[in-house]
């Protein structure tokens, strides 16, 4: 579903990422993980185009993302993104902001956004809130409510960035568990974490990032009991 051949992004004389290839499978999760300023969060944004790759390829369901003919604002509709902090628009109830892409973006009706938003409240356990202001929510709410507000767009792919590092550690569980569901869902997902449980857990392959290269890309049992590489021997020992 997703082919990416050696991918570059540098901001000036700084090479963040360094060659990046890989191919990620209809339905695959993948945890991205590794030391901060490794490129993850570049990695992922240039998955969306949020940023523009400096060399390599990126093709998406076929279409390459990185020619200059790409239908970049239709290929960015099949993915959604869910950032460490939520987002969401303040003047807007949460059903709002839900119904709000599909209804100006993708032209649904006004009821039919609704019914949707609706069903996906009730999937992440939000379905009394449908009429609050973001400003009541708890952060753990606020970013199921963008996990949904995501969804409504019925994306391809998701992809997560650090989705509970702004959260009380009481609230990373319930967004956590929303994530779990989704990616038993068969979602083609790709979240960046420090939560390594939750990696071990839930993703089907780990990337480990460090300086820009993808060093390792294994399967989370092989990865966490027997990681090849010497920086992730030495990351692993950090964090866990
Ligand atoms: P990570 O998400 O793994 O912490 P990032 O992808 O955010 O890493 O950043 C990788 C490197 O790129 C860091 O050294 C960071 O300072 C640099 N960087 C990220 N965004 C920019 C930018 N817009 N301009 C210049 N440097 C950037
Ligand atoms: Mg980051």
């Amino acid at each position: 579903m997703i082919n990416v051949q050696n991918l570059t992004k540098t901001y000036g004389k700084h090479q963040v990422l360094n060659g990046i290839s890989t191919k990620v499978n209809k339905g695959e999760v993948v945890a991205i993980i590794g030391p901060s300023g490794s490129g993850k969060s570049t990695f992922l944004r240039c998955l969306n185009l949020l940023e523009t790759p400096t060399g390599g390829t990126i093709t998406i369901g076929g279409q390459e993302l990185t020619s200059p003919k790409a239908d970049v604002a239709r290929i960015r509709q099949h993915i959604g993104m869910v950032f460490q902090h939520f987002h969401l628009f303040p003047h807007m109830t949460v059903i709002e902001n839900i119904t709000f892409a599909p209804t100006q973006v993708k032209g649904i009706s006004l009821e039919q956004a609704k019914k949707k938003a609706m069903e996906l409240l009730n999937k992440v356990g939000l379905a009394d809130k449908a009429n609050s202001y973001p400003s009541k929510l708890s952060g753990g709410q606020k970013q199921r409510v963008a996990i949904a507000r995501s969804l409504a767009m019925e994306p391809e792919i998701m992809l997560f960035d650090e989705p509970t590092s702004a959260l009380d550690p009481e609230m990373v569980k319930e967004v956590l568990n929303v994530i779990k569901d989704l990616a038993d869902s068969g979602m083609t997902m790709l979240i960046v974490t420090h939560e390594m449980k939750f990696a071990r857990e839930a993703a089907d392959t780990i990337y480990f990032l460090d300086h820009g290269k993808l060093i390792e890309s294994a399967p989370p049992e092989q990865f966490f009991t027997n990681p090849k590489s010497e920086r992730a021997i030495r990351f692993l020992e950090q964090v866990l």
